[in-house]
């Protein structure tokens, strides 16, 4: 039996940038010891004060369907805290609950995008972007940043890419650079996408992830409310990635449409889960800044430990709880590198190549072990890259 083109092309051919990922953890299975600084998970689990809100929710009764839109409470409280950070006002109306940011990426680009649509998509990537536009049967189409620009997109590249295009996504506080995206990148964002008629999908899934510098949510830029669409999730905020609560911020017409395909798709998000958000959120920033101090702590570290060396550069880590290291000085891929590395140090890091070809000669580190562990790879790491440049 024939299966759809759709769902058999959706990663588009090729590897799917796992290969190093895998590897690593069959070593693992095999019980060997890697260090694994390759998946976006925190290092700690979901705050046990979260999980006492989510079994009491449970217990309460809230084990039923719950509204499919997401419950008043949270659509409030997310909504609040829109309001608070960007200054745009934002009500209850103007939000839609999913399970996880993944599923309001998703619901974004179904709203946005007909059959056969070009969607726009700064390369590099988090791995799923390409992908996801596929499923709702767009057309992928990235536009190529540079490492000396750190990787933040130039207007005249999205200007000349944004031709017959429907929509962009961005992603700031970025996974995998760590970069976050400067006022005069998102005004230039801002601009082509007025001139072109573009809806920007921004996934800001990070945004209690900034080392340096200020998040700022392009929604609150001039004539953007109205055709931005923003991504948010307590995943990585929140240390709440197995619970899949996310949400999608946008027009109120859109986001009654997204209702429609939630109705018909996932059918919301359990009703204990998002009561567990609705006490996380009303703990306000200083549960976001503890779940964050880890990774500021060890960026804080790694910029010592990159400054006593000069094979590796590093790109400025401004946010997220990555390091995008540019190896070439070794002559090496980013691919060949992480292997390299795996094999003879039990050191795993993903390739550059994994989110694109911009990317290239490049790896990322997520800093998610402890910080003995993390800091030891690093320098191990950086030996091993002064070594092969030799
Ligand atoms: N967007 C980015 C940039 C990510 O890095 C991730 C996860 O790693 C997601 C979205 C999806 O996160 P979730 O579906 O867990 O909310």
């Amino acid at each position: 039996m024939e299966l759809s083109r759709r769902i058999s092309t959706l990663t588009g051919g090729g590897s799917d940038g796992w290969d190093v990922f895998n590897r690593a953890r069959a070593m693992v299975s095999a019980g060997e010891p890697v260090v694994e600084l390759t998946i976006g998970e925190h290092d700690i689990r979901t705050d046990p004060t979260i999980l006492a809100a989510m079994d009491a929710a449970a217990r309460a009764g809230h084990t039923g369907y719950a509204a499919i839109p997401g419950v008043r409470a949270l659509r409030e409280r997310v909504a609040a805290r829109v309001s608070e950070r960007t200054g745009v006002p934002t009500g209850p109306e103007n939000v839609m609950v999913t399970p996880g940011g993944q599923a309001a990426l998703f619901a974004a680009h179904h709203a946005v995008c007909d059959e056969g649509d070009v969607a726009l998509y700064i390369d590099p990537y988090y791995a799923t972007y390409p992908g996801t536009i596929r499923s709702v049967g767009a057309v992928p189409r990235a536009v190529q940043t540079r490492s000396r620009d750190a990787f933040q997109p130039r207007a005249e590249d999205l200007d000349k890419a944004a031709e017959g295009a429907r929509c962009l996504l961005i992603n700031s506080p970025n996974n995998p650079t760590g970069v976050v995206y400067a006022r005069e990148t998102l005004e230039g964002v801002a601009r082509v996408c007025r001139d072109h008629d573009l809806w920007l999908i921004s996934d800001e899934v990070y945004d209690t992830q900034v080392w340096e510098g200020e998040h700022l949510s392009p929604r609150a830029l001039p004539g953007m409310a109205d055709r931005t669409l923003v991504i948010g999730s307590m995943s990585k905020s929140h240390a709440m990635t197995g619970s899949r609560l996310g949400w999608v911020v946008g027009p109120e017409e859109v986001v009654d449409h997204m209702i429609t395909l939630a109705l018909n798709t996932t059918y919301g998000v359990p009703g204990f889960i998002q009561q567990a958000g609705i006490f996380a959120l009303d703990q306000g920033t200083a549960l976001e800044e503890k779940i964050a101090a880890p990774f500021r702590r060890r960026r804080d570290l790694a910029q010592e430990v990159l400054a006593a060396q000069n094979t590796v550069v590093p790109i400025p880590s401004q946010g997220a709880m990555y390091l995008m290291l540019d190896i070439r000085a070794t002559g090496m891929s980013g691919d060949a590198f992480a292997n390299a590395l795996l094999d003879t140090h039990k050191i795993a890091v993903m390739p550059g190549e994994s989110f694109g070809q911009a990317a290239a000669g490049h790896i990322r580190v997520a800093m998610t072990v402890g910080d003995e562990a993390f800091l030891q790879a690093l320098e191990t790491l950086c030996s091993f890259a002064a070594e092969q440049a030799q």
